[in-house]
């Protein structure tokens, strides 16, 4: 009786083995395992024949059974690696690396289109006499708040929500602490513009936690308010067209007196205030857009850095990065500037 076993098994073998060798893929394999090795396998079905064995003979049959049936494991193990081996041989000789080839290129970065802009206004200001300053963005309050005639408990420091720091330090609110800076260490004359970073507790569609301004200061004897408005009018239609209008409106800074916010002809409706569908949306109807803030600067600011105010005058101005791209390239959410999606920034 355990000589039949030993037949089939013999038999059995010599075909898994066979069937092994001509399975060419991993698929084909896996069905060979399933056929010979599977719970319905053929040498798993041999068990059932060992009811005719008697209870001596079962322990040396089942041996055989098991050392069977790992050779065939072992000749799939082995066929599994060369099959592999070779899948991988193939896929690396379609693949072979010319490098002789000429090559692509890495495709060119470019310029982000906010950093593009502080590049044109400064470009712009600079033709006009304006050298750049620099600053910290990380102020102390005397800076961003006092020595611009903006003491404790001014109400105007309601209109700016500052992210304080601790130690009376503070991120930036606005660019104007640069002009305390500079003229804590330079007198008269002086025209700088200082473009950077500033921060505000802020966040939807038109108002970022940290967006970019550039700030202006000239100050020396008989500056006067046709300096700043020619500077400003200058600068805007340099900006969005030499037909522009531009229109001053009187207004309230700290650090300025008089003060004024300046005003160009709404961009998307032409100034007519009006769409095809009614009002224009952007600028709600009126045809103006208000697009900076400026002023002759306050006395007080001069005491502040000792300047003697009775001899010398000056104004500043501070205008919004973001503000003026949007409306130059026609975008509506600011946000668009910092998701850093290539298909927004790639337009510019
Ligand atoms: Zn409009």
């Amino acid at each position: 009786m355990a000589d039949t076993i030993q037949q089939q098994l013999d038999a059995i073998e010599q075909d898994a083995l066979a069937q092994v060798e001509q399975a060419g893929d991993a698929a084909l394999l896996e069905a060979v395992r399933v056929r010979f090795l599977g719970k319905k396998g053929e040498l798993t079905a041999i068990l059932r024949g060992f009811g005719a064995l008697s209870a001596d003979e079962r322990p040396a049959a089942g041996k055989r059974v098991n050392a069977t049936k790992q050779r065939v494991h072992d000749a799939i193990a082995r066929r599994e690696a060369s099959v592999a081996e070779a899948v991988r041989a193939a896929r690396l000789s379609g693949h072979q690396l010319d490098v002789t080839l000429p090559s692509f290129g890495s495709p060119a970065g470019h310029i982000h289109p906010l950093a593009a802009m502080t590049r044109e206004i400064c470009d712009t200001l600079g033709a006009l006499g304006f050298s750049i300053a620099d600053g910290p963005e990380i102020e102390d309050d005397y800076h961003n708040f006092e020595a611009l005639n903006i003491p404790p408990e001014h109400p105007a420091r309601d209109m700016q929500d500052t992210f304080f720091i601790e130690d009376g330090l503070l991120l930036r609110t606005h660019t104007s602490p640069v002009q305390i800076r500079v003229m804590q260490e330079v007198q008269p004359p002086l025209m700088i513009i200082a473009p950077g970073a500033v921060y505000r507790i802020d966040d939807d569609n038109t108002h970022s936690p940290m967006f970019h301004q550039v700030e202006g200061l000239m100050v020396d004897e008989g500056i006067n308010f046709a300096h700043l408005k020619y500077v400003l009018t200058t600068f805007l239609r340099e900006t969005f067209g030499p037909d522009s209008p531009v229109r001053f409106r009187p207004s309230y800074f700290p650090f300025t007196e008089p003060s004024a916010e300046v005003d160009i002809g709404c961009v998307i409706c032409g100034g007519k205030g009006r769409s095809e569908t009614g009002n224009c949306r952007v600028c709600k109807g009126t045809g103006w857009l208000e697009i900076l803030g400026a002023g002759m600067v306050d006395p007080a600011v001069f005491e502040h850095v000792g300047y003697d105010s009775e001899r010398y005058s000056g104004f500043a101005f501070g205008v919004g990065v973001e503000r003026i791209a949007m409306l130059k390239y026609g975008i509506s959410d600011i946000r668009l500037f910092f998701a850093n999606d290539q298909r927004f920034l790639e337009q510019f």
